[in-house]
């Protein structure tokens, strides 16, 4: 498998040279305003980044999608942007709104719908391909502003606490291992993450099948059960945080005044920075509204424990 790093360094140096949204966009985050809110053994990063209000407070029903020019499709790109063809159906872009200080859409070629079954593998691929970066996906009803359009998203490594915190033995526990394939369940942290390890994306893929069908149970009314998945490579091993979600919004989102919090979880955030494209949210938002998001979103540890139950 090729490393792309050096050509994913050469596409940013020369977008920066040609595309000034971007290159302004990436510099505006070197101002960023970002602050930690503490938790027992771990911490949640909040970030103030107006640039993402679009993606926040995207429309994702399916009138307002099909009523917009599709920006993943390659007529409707900008003419600035360009990008470095992967396998056979995917292209790499620079993400003009970023959230890392290197941030990637990987773009299926066909405007076709947002689904990870099947497209697990890519993933893991594109993971390996990119040693330093956190691939990430956000199913089409938690995160993906673009949910009719199979694409994932990378940034690059060090930023997200998940990566980190997966070392505390106190949070993140072992649970079962079979044929190399290791399952990893979350105490304590907030949120339910289910973490597979394995030098084999086959088996992988194959446990990861599994849970989705078994979860699909739980959520059969909806195109795929709602996950947001974050998948990267090192030491020839395979790390792959699954983050089952029970809703798209939590209640703030949609509360009005001073109630109102504009935050609409994805992958990032429950990888633990928190987006806020308003500076109120930014200032205000407390470590108990956090946990009460989280709290929404996420499946809790018992729910996930049995959803996991002798899947290995
Ligand atoms: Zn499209």
């Amino acid at each position: 498998m090729t490393d792309y790093s050096n050509k994913v360094r050469e596409l940013f140096d020369g977008q920066f040279r040609e595309w000034k949204l971007a290159l302004d966009n990436y510099k505006q985050l070197d101002g960023v305003m970002v602050r930690s809110v503490a938790f027992p053994g771990y911490e949640i990063s909040v970030q103030f980044n107006p640039g993402r209000i679009i993606s926040s407070a995207a429309k994702v029903d399916s009138k307002s999608i099909e009523a917009r020019p599709c920006f993943l499709c390659s007529n409707n790109r900008p003419p600035e942007q360009r990008g470095i063809p992967f396998g056979d159906g995917y292209i790499l872009l620079i993400n003009p709104f970023p959230i890392f200080r290197r941030h990637l859409t990987v773009v299926n070629l066909a405007h076709t719908a947002q689904r990870i079954e099947g497209n697990l593998g890519t993933m893991l691929e594109l993971a390996r391909a990119l040693p330093d970066y956190v691939l990430f996906y956000n199913g089409p009803q938690c995160g993906a502003s673009a949910p009719d359009h199979l694409h994932f998203q990378a940034g690059n490594r060090g930023f997200l606490p998940i990566e980190r915190d997966l070392d505390n033995m106190d949070l993140c526990i072992r649970i079962a291992e079979s044929e190399g394939t290791e399952l990893w369940l979350w105490r304590g942290y907030g949120r339910g993450i289910m973490t597979l390890k394995g030098r084999r994306s086959e088996e992988l893929e194959r446990v990861f099948k599994r849970f989705y069908d078994r979860f699909a149970l739980w959520q059969h009314d909806r195109p795929e059960p709602m996950l947001n998945i974050l998948a990267y490579h090192t030491d020839d091993q395979w790390t792959v945080h699954v983050i089952p979600r029970k809703v798209h919004r939590p209640a703030c989102y949609f509360a009005e005044g001073t109630e109102r919090i504009l935050l609409s979880p994805a992958s990032v955030d429950l990888g633990g920075v928190f987006i806020t494209p308003r500076e109120e949210d930014f200032r205000k938002i407390t470590a108990g509204e956090i946990q009460t998001i989280l709290g929404e979103v996420c499946l809790d540890e018992e729910e996930l424990a049995n959803l996991t139950k002798e899947i290995l």
